[in-house]
């Protein structure tokens, strides 16, 4: 199973990082994990596998994090030959289906109806979703907008928890509790904290409440790129830490 981080940017649109978006493979499954702007440049950037996804989850509403999924869409149906016939599921929180409605509404029925399957499955924190190769994806609520999660996904006795945009939460902590790769956002210095988004203090906070095996930061507003993360992040969790950039990977065996 491979994680890798393609987008760790905001809507503070920065040269180098892309809004949000993630990619876990593992045999039989290729999950994208949002899909803000840039997500679809960053996965053309990596070839031509872009048209071989088979689920998308999304966390939440914001634009920075499914802006570029009508464009993937509509990519799956007109960017290449012979047309997508394989099926995608899309994942999301209760309001996905209504969202793509919408979207529809705005562009045309083929964001909901593309010419090959597309599903919508709206998760809530009690469903239990398998998912191809022993991918198990589970939600939790977080602190940011009223639908927003975040993710986890276990798959050979490893488990990845992100916490898509959140403010503090110290139920999130114990959901993540000794996962082995946390992927948290990091959005502010502390002297800009709001209650929607993580400070890196309390990112560290956090941390040190879950205490993952391997923490990964990523969703950086550029303001906090001006202190020092690692410190202030690293006074609190002990525990290795990445400052993810576009195109970070993990790799993980199974347990
Ligand atoms: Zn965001
Ligand atoms: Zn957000």
């Amino acid at each position: 199973m491979r994680f890798t981080t393609l987008g760790t940017g905001t809507i503070s649109l920065t040269a180098g990082r892309s809004c949000a978006g993630y990619l876990l493979e593992a045999p039989d499954v290729r999950l994208l994990i949002d899909c803000g702007a840039g997500i679809t440049r960053r996965l053309a950037e990596r070839g031509p596998e872009w048209q071989a996804i088979t689920h998308v989850a999304i966390t939440h509403f914001h634009i920075d994090h499914h802006g570029d999924l009508p464009t993937l869409i509509f990519a799956w149906k007109y960017g290449f030959l012979p047309p997508r016939s394989a099926p995608v599921e899309i994942i999301g929180p209760v309001g996905t289906a209504d969202l793509f409605s919408r979207l529809a509404a705005a562009y045309g029925e083929w964001v909901s109806a593309p010419g090959f399957p597309l599903t919508i499955r709206e998760v809530t924190p009690a469903d239990v979703v398998d998912l191809p190769g022993g991918l198990r994806l589970t939600c939790h609520p977080v602190p940011h907008t009223a639908e927003s999660v975040a993710y986890s996904m276990e798959r050979g006795g490893r488990r990845i928890v992100y916490t898509g945009d959140t403010g503090p939460s110290e139920p999130l902590a114990a959901w993540a509790r000794e996962c082995d790769l946390l992927v948290c956002e990091c959005s502010l210095p502390t002297g800009m904290h709001i209650p929607e988004h993580l400070t890196t203090e309390q990112c560290g906070d956090l941390a040190a409440a879950a205490a993952p095996k391997h923490l990964a930061l990523t969703h950086f507003y550029p303001p906090v790129e001006q202190v020092d993360i690692r410190a202030l992040v690293g006074a609190r969790f002990t525990g290795p830490v990445t400052l993810a950039h576009d195109g970070w990977s993990f790799d993980f065996e199974d347990s």
